[in-house]
């Protein structure tokens, strides 16, 4: 059978990865077989998650009704429901769910009632609390078919420090980066010397190591020092993917989805109000803003040597009518030239403008030139593929380090 699990946190606490971390304690010590704990995270432009979106399948052989009044009681048990945006939902489905569901999850919006229909049709149990929009989440998770996997341990606080600072070796995060990387990765951001993977809300989580197999994120793991830890584990997940993104064309882009899209710079970039950096591309007709928001800190130094006619794919969130970066790829560079006064040959000195379209005159001599002298300047940037940093990556972004994407 497959369990879904969404929608038990609260900005206050709790987290549903840790939630299913102990439904599968509990189902294992009641004898049943846990073969895999998936970690998905959905459509990260819902205004309504929590923090990243996630929902948790657990792959279990056991009783199913005894699994879902497990799962039930704990969420009953754990879910922060004081928050009134806190609407869990739990699915135990023993038939195949038809993976579309999981596919419009990930990368567009989907309602309860198109859950609740999906769910009927399989036969699955299952029950959502108050308004049941953890059942999306929790459907998706069971419908889900990830064609590319990457892994994550994520180990848990000991339940009495939950809400208090956390304690983890900054040393020691660094160590295990600079020990595992590229097959494990964000665990710091070494250009902007911060740490990335050690949470700053008040949920269960200690810190959680991304990377390509359950072996590597175990050997940075085992490097890192920290208070006592609680519980662990490694999920299996569609992190670091790219399984939001669409095929898109400016003029054809929907609000609030994701989405890779070719284009020709337009209007060089210009830095805005609070250090963001934008530019305009146009594939054909129609013209998109595409943004290097603040955070993306050392990204929008690329983003800022664009120049018009520059041919890129750009990556992102369509959001407010802009394109929000999470990568790009410059697919070609424009000549970039600069004119001055032509030379009169005979004086040796630079001509004057006669006003505009008139040409230039030596003013010594008077002789004439039709045309200015065109200098190329070299250009700083190289065709290839540029990255938000690890502090601004989104779960779901596939970082350069596991291999160049082919669109
Ligand atoms: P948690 O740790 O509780 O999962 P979170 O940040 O992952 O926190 P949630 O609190 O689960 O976010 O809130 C996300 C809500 O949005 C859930 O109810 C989920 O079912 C729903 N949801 C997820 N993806 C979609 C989607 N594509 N369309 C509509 N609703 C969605």
């Amino acid at each position: 059978m497959l369990i879904g699990i969404d929608d038990t946190d609260s900005p206050q606490g709790m987290c549903t990865t840790y939630l299913g971390a102990v439904l599968a304690r509990r189902l294992i010590r009641r004898h049943m077989r846990v073969r895999e704990a998936r970690l998905v995270r959905l459509n990260p432009n819902v205004t309504w998650k929590t923090r990243g979106n996630a929902a948790v399948m657990l792959d279990v052989e056991g009783d199913p009704e005894h699994a879902f009044t497990l799962a039930c009681d704990l969420v009953e048990e754990l879910a922060d429901q004081s928050c009134g945006n806190t609407n869990p939902g739990v699915v135990v489905a023993d038939r195949k769910i038809d993976p579309a569901f999981y596919q419009k999850a990930v990368t567009d919006f989907c309602t309860v009632e198109e859950a609740i229909a999906i769910l009927n049709r399989a036969g699955a149990r299952y029950r959502g609390w108050k308004n049941r929009r953890g059942l999306i989440g929790a459907t998706a998770a069971v419908a889900s078919e990830l064609p590319d996997t990457t892994s994550e341990i994520l180990v848990y606080r000991q339940p009495e420090r939950f809400g208090t600072p956390r304690e983890v070796d900054r040393a020691s995060l660094f160590a295990a980066e600079a020990a595992t990387f590229p097959h494990t990765w964000d665990t710091v951001d070494g250009a902007n010397d911060l740490v990335v993977c050690v949470p700053h809300t008040p949920d269960p989580v200690l810190f959680g190591i991304r990377g390509e197999s359950p072996q590597w994120v175990m050997a940075a793991r085992q490097m890192i020092g920290s208070e006592p830890p609680g519980i662990e584990q490694i999920w299996v997940t569609n992190q670091g993917t790219d399984a939001h993104l669409l095929p898109g064309t400016t003029g054809h882009l929907h609000e609030l989805l994701s989405y890779f899209v070719p284009g020709t710079v337009t209007q060089a970039p210009q830095t805005g109000t609070g250090g963001h950096v934008s530019f305009v591309m146009k594939d054909g007709e129609h013209p998109v803003r595409c943004m290097a928001y603040e955070p993306t800190k050392n990204f929008r130094q690329i983003v800022r040597q664009l120049l018009p006619s520059d041919r890129v794919i750009a990556v992102g969130s369509f959001k407010k009518g802009s394109i929000n970066l999470e990568k790009l790829k410059i697919v070609s560079l424009a000549k970039a030239e600069t004119t001055r006064p032509p030379l009169c040959t005979a004086c040796n000195k630079r001509m004057t403008s006669d006003g505009k379209g008139k040409g230039w005159k030596c003013k010594k001599c008077s002789a004439r030139k039709d045309a200015p002298e065109v200098q190329e300047i070299p250009r700083t940037l190289a065709p290839g593929w540029y990255e938000v940093p690890p502090t601004a990556r989104r779960h779901l972004a596939r970082p350069l380090c596991r291999g160049l994407p082919d669109f």
